[in-house]
């Protein structure tokens, strides 16, 4: 009898479950859309050609060492990210209000002010959207916060947000309950709120003293433009909110395994501003000590010069246009078929995925009979499309609904 025989097995993620059975299927034609990760029309990885350039001067760069970085991070990096989300010139950066710590990609960014919340403001509640990137729940209850809860987001019969029932179950939160806003590009619908929706919920969440913890995960990969997807989180910040920003480096720079994140605070006094370094800074010693350099490194280089950012910007714009590209072949297909139903929503909701609509069992089908994998939730990664498979793809899942 092993001392390890009392524990159980938990259910696979269904992300990567399904990205393995992807892998493992043998068939010619099948699709992946399941896996969140940028692909070109190609069907393969896209290093960024900015990234590349950088990569190759560091390879040569004899300066360069593998030294430990301090544990809140490399600083030109988490400036520049900061910058990056509340622009350069915002106030509560150049005053230092607003600062950023590096972390292990969003995940991190998320788990660090996780710990932060739970542990030094004593909170103990949180908001993700219904349906929500499922992760939120899981870091949140691994962080120590008891209360793990929803506000309603998704309006499943008209396939749009349900802004009513949000502000209603915002309405209804504890004071102090953390509510976690995705800056831009909803993961799983791809449905933001209008800018006057936005200053709805800010006022609901002043009114409420709510605490808001912005999700930002596709600055720039949303519409291309890294400022139009920074609108909420500037909005917010400049309305004198103190608030979090997790950032992740992974879909917009294409850095998925270096794990390049940032989590900006925004306080509204400078003697706060020590002691949350130091407290973060313990945070990050007891879970993994400090961050890597080569990603944060490599943001830091193209941020840091403007003839690179607007390299990278060009990059940004390519992954959006694709992705925008595939959303309007993608619907005029379905109803050049005359699939049943309505598909304007696969125009209308913006970033990496959409949230078609389809039913469990139509996505069972779809992954059993025509070797299309995607979530049992119907989200789809739109970047999983590309001309030669959209043929395919649309008559399937016209067949199945059907
Ligand atoms: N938040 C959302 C909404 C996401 O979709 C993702 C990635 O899919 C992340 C955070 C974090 O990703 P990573 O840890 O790879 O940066």
């Amino acid at each position: 009898m092993s001392r390890f025989s009392k524990i159980g097995t938990l259910p696979p993620i269904e992300v990567f479950a399904l990205n393995k059975a992807y892998l493992d299927d043998p068939h010619l034609d099948k699709v992946n859309l399941g896996i969140g990760a940028y692909r070109t029309d190609d069907g393969k990885p896209w290093v960024l050609p900015v990234v590349r350039k950088i990569e190759q001067l560091m390879a040569n760069d004899e300066g360069l060492n593998h030294e430990y970085l301090p544990m809140l991070g490399l600083d030109s990096f988490c400036l520049a990210a900061t910058k990056m989300v509340l622009r350069h010139d915002n106030p509560l950066v150049l005053s230092g209000l607003a600062f950023g710590v590096q972390c292990l990609s969003g995940t991190g960014a998320l788990r660090v002010a996780a710990e932060f919340l739970c542990r030094q403001l004593g909170y103990t509640s949180v908001y993700s959207s219904e349906p929500s990137w499922e992760n939120h729940h899981l870091i949140f209850k691994m962080s120590g916060f008891p209360n793990t809860r929803t506000y309603r987001y998704w309006d499943k019969v008209n396939r749009c947000l349900d802004f009513d029932g949000m502000l209603e179950d915002l309405n209804n939160a504890p004071e102090n309950s953390v509510i976690i806003l995705h800056g831009c590009a909803h993961n799983p619908t791809g449905v933001d709120p209008t800018e006057e929706q936005w200053k709805k919920i800010a006022d609901v969440i002043k009114k409420k003293s709510l605490f808001p913890l912005f999700d930002v995960a596709y600055q720039g990969f949303a519409s291309g433009d890294p400022d139009k997807d920074a609108w909420a989180v500037r909005y917010f910040a400049s309305a004198g909110f103190e608030l979090l920003v997790a950032q992740s480096f992974a879909k917009n720079f294409g850095l998925y395994n270096e794990r390049a994140g940032n989590l900006v605070f925004v306080v509204n006094s400078q003697e706060c501003i020590a002691p949350i370094k130091s407290q973060v800074s313990i945070i990050i010693r007891a879970m993994y000590s400090n961050p890597p350099n080569h990603g944060a490194r490599i943001v830091a280089s193209i941020l840091n010069n403007a003839d690179l950012t607007e390299e990278w910007k060009q990059c940004l714009k390519t992954m959006a246009d694709r992705v925008r590209d595939m959303r309007i072949l993608l619907r005029n297909k379905l109803e050049s078929l005359g699939t049943p139903g309505n598909w304007q929503h696969i125009t209308s909701q913006i970033g990496m995925f959409s949230y078609t609509g389809l039913s469990p069992s139509q996505v069972e089908k779809l992954i059993l009979k025509y070797h299309i994998y995607l979530l049992k939730s119907g989200r789809i990664n739109m970047c999983g499309l590309n001309s030669r498979n959209i043929d395919y793809v649309a008559k399937a899942i016209s067949e199945v609904v059907l």
